[in-house]
């Protein structure tokens, strides 16, 4: 369902994505580890394309995301994204963040927005709190309306950048449990983290980063208890 090849980007004459060759297939969650500054942010950020790739090719749902004629709305609601810091607009409330893109995207009405918004809350558990602004919740509850407004959208996949490495340790479980929900609901997540515990039990591949490529991928139990590549060892050593 995403697809991407020989991706490269370059920043001036630094060059942090030397050819990235990835694939997530319909329903898979897919964890993507590695060491800071190994390019998995700035990866997530060119499928969606918050970056421009230098080179190489997307394509999501069959739909080519780096031919020149593509149309941004259309991939950015095929391709949704939760942030590190859930990116919510403080001013307005749950319900009113999850139903912005439904109603100035996708042209709903009002009535429709706020129901499918409401529907959404509910999955993330917060249906009670959709009249909340941010400010009145707690950072995992925040982080759960950014998951509600990606899954609103109905996208084919949700690319996720560190979802919980802004929250509190008590916070975390909440927000990774709503993720186990979704993918038992069938949606395709690629999810950058480091949350190794959530890596191995919940994902169904697991690529392993470093300077700019892929280094190694696999199964969850071949990657994390089996890596074959050195500086996979060295990293998950670090992470006991
Ligand atoms: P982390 O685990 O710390 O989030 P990461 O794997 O997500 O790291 P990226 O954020 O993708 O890494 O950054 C990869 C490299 O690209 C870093 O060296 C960073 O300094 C550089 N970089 C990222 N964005 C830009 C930018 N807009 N301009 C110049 N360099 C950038
Ligand atoms: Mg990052």
């Amino acid at each position: 369902i995403l697809e991407i090849s020989g991706l490269r980007k370059s920043y001036g004459s630094t060059e942090v994505l030397r050819g990235v060759d990835l694939q997530v297939n319909a329903g898979e969650l897919v964890c993507v580890i590695g060491p800071s500054g190994s390019g998995k942010s700035t990866m997530l950020r060119c499928c969606n394309l918050l970056e421009v790739p230098t080179q190489g090719q997307i394509v999501a749902n069959g739909h080519e995301v780096t031919s020149p004629s593509v149309n941004i709305n259309h991939v950015r609601q095929d391709i949704g994204m939760v942030f590190q810091q859930f990116n919510l607009y403080p001013h307005l409330t749950a319900l009113e963040n999850v139903s912005l893109a439904l109603l100035k995207v996708q042209g709903k009405t009002k009535v429709d927005a706020e129901q499918i918004a409401m529907a959404a809350l509910e999955q993330v558990g917060l249906g009670a709190r959709a009249k909340f602004y941010p400010a009145q919740l707690s950072g995992g509850q925040q982080q759960r309306v950014g998951i509600a407004r990606a899954v609103a959208l109905k996208p084919h996949v949700i690319l996720f950048d560190e979802p919980t490495s802004a929250l509190d340790p008590e916070l975390v479980e909440d927000v990774l449990n709503v993720m186990r929900d979704l993918r038992k609901r069938g949606m395709t997540m690629l999810v950058v983290t480091h949350e190794m515990a959530f890596a191995h039990a919940a994902a169904d591949r697991v690529v392993f980063m470093d300077g700019g490529v892929v280094v190694e991928q696999g199964t969850a139990a071949e990657v994390f208890e089996a890596p074959r590549e050195a500086r996979t060892k060295s990293f998950l050593a670090r992470y006991g």
